[in-house]
Parts: C-alpha cells; structure tokens; sequence
C-alpha cells in the first residue's frame, strides 16, 4: 500500500462536558508502520480522544476514519473487529481466571467456555501461548492474573489485544505503574509487535521512554494538537516546553 495512507485520520473532532470542552477540533494523523506518540499535561484531552477514537464516547463533531472507512459513528465491537485494538490505564483482567484464559477471553464465545472449563484447547490456545512468549510470560499460562505483578499483566493485556489481530493498538498509559525492570521488556515487546507489522498510538508520561521508542510525537495542549514531530525535535521545541510549564 501507499506508505502516505493514514491509518487513522481524526478530523476536526471535539467533545464537550457541560460546560468544559475536553476535545477542541483536534485532528490528528496516524501513519502505518509508526510508533505515534501522543502526549501533553494532564487534562490537555488525550484519554477523551482515545475513547472517541475506540468508541467509549461518541464525538459532538469532526469525523474519524480507520483503514480507509469512517468509524465515528460505529460501535466499539465493530471498531475493533476492523482491527482497531487499545489497552487501559488501569488493568482489566479476570484476577481469578488464568493468565491465559484471559489472553482468550476477547475472542467470540470463549467467555463462556474458559468460565467453565479450566483448560483451553487448540488453535486458539497455541496462539494464546505463542503471544505469551513474546511477552515473556509463556512460563505465568496457568497461574491465575492475579498473582502476576502489576507489570507482568499490563503485559498479559498487551497479548490479549493480540488476539484480535489488530492493525492498530491505542496504549494508555502503557509504563504507568511498570516496575522499572519490566520497562526494557515493555519497550522491546512493542518494538517487536511494530516489526511485525502493527501500528501503536501511545499516550505515556514517561517522556525519556516516549523519545526512546516513539517516532513521531504529538504534542497535546487544551484538546488538540499543537506540534508533531521527531523526538529530537520535540524535545527542544518553545511551544512544547511553554505549554508542559505554562499548566
Ligand atoms: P488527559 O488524558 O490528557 O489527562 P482527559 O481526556 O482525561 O485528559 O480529560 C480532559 C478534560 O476532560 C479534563 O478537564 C477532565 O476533567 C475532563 N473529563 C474527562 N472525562 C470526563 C467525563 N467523563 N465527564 C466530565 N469531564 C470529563
């Protein structure tokens, strides 16, 4: 395909609660084949975006396209069956359930099948361990989510968006509570990940590891993007350093 093609085009997009409008006419492109970056200060809309984007929230205005198809207006479910995958800031497993019986749950029909089965069997399973591998977890498949450091199953939840075989994956916050030595790994499972073909929209706070991996970054201030571009650019940019300092 055309490497110029955005993958996900938002649009003049915005979003108000009551009085105080969170998203203001924010458009933003997200190319194949990238590790896009999207930070700002808190409360400059980022988390609003993403759910406008997966489809939590419904937009008040602007258009959002993915793969070439408008998606505002879809339901989530069908937002992510077109590939469109994300991660939380706070983790969502199943605590009780295996870690890979979790890795499974997303998939049509397999809630009802791992609540009442302690294995899972064929394709699916296999699949499930060979994602666990590439997080390093291949070992944890049997113990339940639970007992997994907080690290390890923001890592199990990067499997399971796996699972789905998404194009693009929105990650929330994807560091934010990582023990530190678990950092090198997150880093090298989403550089990996991206090798093999998918595309990443982040929003992180660690901004040492933004610059490390992403490229290109975008700078969110009060609901929309006020500068993009190449990590060594956007870390010396006045307009970046003004808004981060000026809230
Ligand atoms: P960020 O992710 O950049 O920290 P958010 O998107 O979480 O920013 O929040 C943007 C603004 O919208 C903030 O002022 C926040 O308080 C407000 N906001 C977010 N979600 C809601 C909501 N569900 N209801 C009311 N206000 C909200």
């Amino acid at each position: 395909g055309d490497g110029d093609t955005p993958l996900l085009e938002v649009r003049g997009v915005s979003k108000r609660f009551g009085g105080l409008t969170a998203v203001d006419g924010a458009d933003l492109v997200v190319r194949p084949g990238t590790i896009t970056a999207l930070i700002g200060p808190n409360g400059s809309g980022k988390t609003t975006l993403f759910n406008l984007i997966t489809g939590g929230m419904s937009a008040d205005s602007g258009e959002i396209w993915f793969d070439g198809r408008r998606i505002d207006a879809m339901r989530p479910w069908s937002r992510g069956h077109l590939g469109l995958g994300r991660t939380y800031q706070v983790t969502r497993l199943f605590k009780e359930m295996t870690v890979q019986q979790n890795v499974v749950a997303p998939l049509p029909d397999s809630r009802w099948r791992t609540m009442f089965s302690d294995a899972v069997h064929g394709h699916e399973a296999d699949r499930a361990r060979d994602l666990l591998d590439i997080v390093g977890l291949g070992r944890m498949a049997d113990q339940p989510a639970g007992a997994l450091s907080y690290g390890q199953q923001k890592l199990v939840e990067l499997a399971q968006v796996m699972m789905l075989q998404p194009r693009l994956i929105l990650l929330d916050e994807p560091a934010g509570g990582v023990n530190p030595s678990l950092l090198g790994r997150l880093t090298e499972v989403i550089r990996e990940l991206n090798r093999g073909g998918v595309t990443f929209l982040i929003v992180e706070h660690n901004i040492p590891l933004v610059l490390e991996l992403c490229d290109p970054v975008v700078v969110f201030s009060r609901g929309a993007p006020i500068a993009e571009g190449p990590p060594a650019l956007i870390q010396q940019d006045p307009i970046v350093l003004d808004a981060y300092l000026g809230d």
